[in-house]
């Protein structure tokens, strides 16, 4: 089996992952990982209990298709966007889970309250100002309020986690949404402190090691 068929399949397994944790309902989100000189990525509509290998298509780094007779993601170009600027992303993972998707609909980041934010996400998880789905300016704003980081909320939309395999996004996928609800909860409650300076200092070092270890 070729590298790139490998991955299809792979694909398909976080993608009824991410349906089964409750990330994304239907057809909504979107995974890719990154193959040989491009991508492969999910097809537009395609519930994930029904996607096979053959559906996900492989892409070169203009976003054309070199394999696959299905569409592509209409948000390949954010996919595309953040393999350009990160070296480091070898998988990125969309979805529009609950908690996330409260929080971006507020417009506002959460800042490093808990320490796994910093050594697995790199620290607080900004919102990406609003852009239509799928256009180029959306995927501006996405790459621009990720930076090196490994989480980002899209504003009135959902959530965006990438890292060095498939299996490291769809995890960051799972910690974006838990931390969102941790955020959701600790403002109920009352208003959440920050970690300290030295603490984040010292995590960013960890996060920067695990990245592409
Ligand atoms: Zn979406």
């Amino acid at each position: 089996m070729s590298e790139v068929e490998k991955l299809k399949e792979e694909i398909v397994k976080y993608a009824r992952l991410i349906a089964e944790n409750k990330l994304v309902i239907g057809t909504s989100g979107n995974i890719s990982a990154r193959v040989n000189e491009g991508i492969a990525i999910t097809p537009t509509s395609v519930d994930y209990s029904l996607m096979e290998p053959d559906d996900v298509l492989a892409l070169d780094m203009d976003g054309e298709v070199v394999s696959g007779e299905r569409n592509p993601s209409i948000e390949k170009m954010m996919h595309l966007g953040i393999y350009r600027k990160r070296e480091d992303v070898k998988a990125v993972i969309h979805t529009h889970s609950k908690y996330a998707s409260a929080v971006a609909a507020l417009e506002i980041s959460i800042p490093p309250i808990l320490d796994e934010m910093v050594n697995y996400l790199g620290g607080e998880i900004k919102t990406a100002k609003y852009s239509m789905p799928g256009s180029s300016e959306l995927a501006e704003n996405v790459v621009g309020a990720l930076e090196d980081r490994n989480g980002v909320l899209l504003s009135h939309h959902g959530a965006l986690a990438c890292g060095k395999d498939l299996k490291t996004a769809f995890e960051n996928s799972l910690r974006i949404e838990r931390i969102s609800e941790i955020y959701v909860i600790a403002h109920i409650v009352g208003k959440p402190g920050s970690l300290p300076e030295e603490a984040i200092e010292l995590e960013r070092d960890i996060f920067e090691i695990l990245k592409s270890r």
